[in-house]
């Protein structure tokens, strides 16, 4: 479509010294020219306060503010909606080659501040350096896929032809789409929605988590510097009682694009099926959710790269991502070795600082931290516990700070084994054969990814076909999906299955329109 072919963003080599000390130096002027600052919503275009602000902490630090964002009031909600609508009126009819032309640019604009991002990042939601750069390099590959995703979409498919009629199918976009996400990705999740409605054509009120609004804001910032008419997306932060309910009920939204907890999804769900006074259509809800990922490692399968893909995927951000493993299934004659191995790397994980890069850092807030507690006191009664179970102590800081914690010989109706945790808290369980691992993978009412670990083409083929996940991997860890590789999106409770930087997402916000002319 006239673009070179599509590379995924390389990641920055922090091994290298001279890489490292650009990040430190990053961190150095984000501090100095963001920190302590207030910041602004937008709304049709302006940047406006709200009535008061309130705080984001650090949580590496929670004693720390790092910066403030207003707090938006029902009034300013009801005209960021009516903004949206207003913009819609534009953009629907926006050249499908100006909006790829913006998004390639904001893809130029961000690779050159990657570095920063990655700070605030790091200072917002407590991503160490790599978390933060992969979650970076999306937001630069979303640009990229959902430039080229636009033009595809905007082309229509061809139909059967029939004698006498001219025929053509085209995808139209729905109207204004109420973008709320959460604060484990506060870039790229967001982002993806967001470009998700606005490639196809539809107008955005983005609702970033209250914990990591600058990581978002950046980036709505970024697109109107790339070109972006400003009344296509109002950025909205503050209170749940003001930008939550109300949002969702409000007959002029046409979509809600959702990624959070399975709670607050099917609420979302529920709330929205109701059609309110003077609505005219059905709202459509895309909620991504949460999940219980297992890795299954059969008999066959390469313990040490099982081991290391394990650690990565259960412990990397402290296991706060819905594709973390926080199951391990395997069969009973590699069970012993493979525990022993992964006890060993976790064991060797640094708990610390992310703007220092240590390879563990605390959980987002105290709160948070008190429920991960709960869990791991329960399973200290009805599991084996082999690592860690406690607070892990970062010195003078204040934080939510978890040892990687394992337990072993998990049953397979303890909560361990069947609630999302959402920290670094990591079960076993022993399978009797490999059937058996994927049945007891399969036995959760999550369904959003899962790693199998196997040498045999038949066992893979049995979990090719049997896997009930949307994002399956195997010989390979369970986080990481690629934008425009590994569409991401789950099964069953995981939610409604969208596939962000698929082949397919696009049409989530899009309407068919089928036009049959005689001459
Ligand atoms: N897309 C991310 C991954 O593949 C996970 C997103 C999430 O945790 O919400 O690791």
């Amino acid at each position: 479509e006239g673009f070179l072919p599509f590379e995924h963003e390389p990641y920055f080599a922090f091994g290298q010294p001279e890489v490292a000390e650009r990040q430190r130096v990053a961190y150095r002027e984000v501090r100095e020219k963001y920190v302590g600052q207030s910041f602004p919503l937008h709304i049709g275009g302006r940047a406006v306060a709200g009535e008061g602000t309130f705080e984001v902490r650090n949580p590496a630090d929670t004693r720390e503010v790092v910066w403030r964002f207003p707090r938006a009031t029902p009034a300013q909600l009801e005209e960021a909606i009516r903004c949206a609508g207003e913009g819609y009126q534009e953009w629907r009819f926006s050249d499908p080659l100006q909006r790829a032309t913006i998004f390639k640019r904001a893809a130029e604009l961000l690779r050159a501040r990657r570095m920063e991002f990655n700070a605030v990042m790091g200072l917002e939601n407590g991503k160490n350096w790599a978390e933060a750069d992969g979650e970076v390099a999306e937001c630069v590959d979303h640009f990229e896929v959902f430039a080229r995703e636009t033009l595809k979409w905007a082309q229509g498919k061809a139909v059967y032809p029939m004698q006498g009629e001219h025929v053509t199918t085209i995808y139209e976009p729905i109207g204004v789409v109420a973008v709320i996400s959460p604060w484990n990705f506060p870039a790229a999740i967001p982002l993806g929605m967001s470009l998700g409605a606005i490639a196809a054509g539809n107008t955005v009120v983005w609702k970033p988590a209250s914990e990591t609004p600058l990581s978002s804001l950046l980036l709505v910032e970024l697109l109107f510097e790339a070109g972006l008419p400003r009344n296509v997306i109002q950025f909205l932060t503050g209170t749940d009682e003001v930008l939550g309910d109300p949002l969702v009920d409000h007959k002029d939204i046409r979509m809600i694009a959702f990624t959070g907890s399975k709670e607050i999804g099917c609420r979302i769900m529920e709330r929205a099926a109701k059609v309110q006074p003077g609505q005219r259509w059905l709202k459509k809800v895309m909620a991504e959710m949460g999940g219980k990922d297992p890795t299954v490692v059969c008999a066959d399968g390469d313990v040490e790269a099982a081991a290391v893909g394990i650690v990565q995927a259960a412990f990397g951000y402290a296991g706060q991502k819905c594709s973390a493993c926080s199951r391990v299934i395997a069969e009973e004659s590699v069970y012993d070795a493979l525990l022993e191995r992964v006890v060993t790397l976790a064991r060797e994980l640094k708990v610390g600082s992310p703007e220092e890069n240590a390879a563990l850092g605390p959980v987002i807030h105290a709160g948070s931290a008190e429920r991960i507690m709960g869990y791991v006191e329960n399973g200290k009664k009805t599991a084996r516990l082999v690592l860690g179970g406690e607070r892990a102590d970062a010195g003078e800081a204040e934080g939510g700070y978890i040892a990687p914690t394992i337990f072993a010989d998990v049953d397979p109706r303890d909560p361990l084994f069947q609630e999302e945790i959402f920290g670094p808290v990591l079960s076993f369980t022993k399978a009797r054969d490999w059937r058996h691992a994927i049945e007891l993978a399969n036995d959760s009412e999550y369904g959003l990814t899962a790693a199998f670990y196997s040498r045999d083409p038949e066992k893979i083929a049995a979990a090719r076909r049997l896997m009930h996940v949307g994002n399956l991997y195997v010989n390979r860890k369970c986080t990481g999906a690629l934008s425009g590789t590994h569409a991401f999106g789950g099964y069953g409770m995981s939610g409604t299955n969208a596939k962000v930087g698929g082949p397919d997402y696009l049409f989530w916000f899009l309407q068919t329109k089928t036009v049959a002319q005689k001459y």
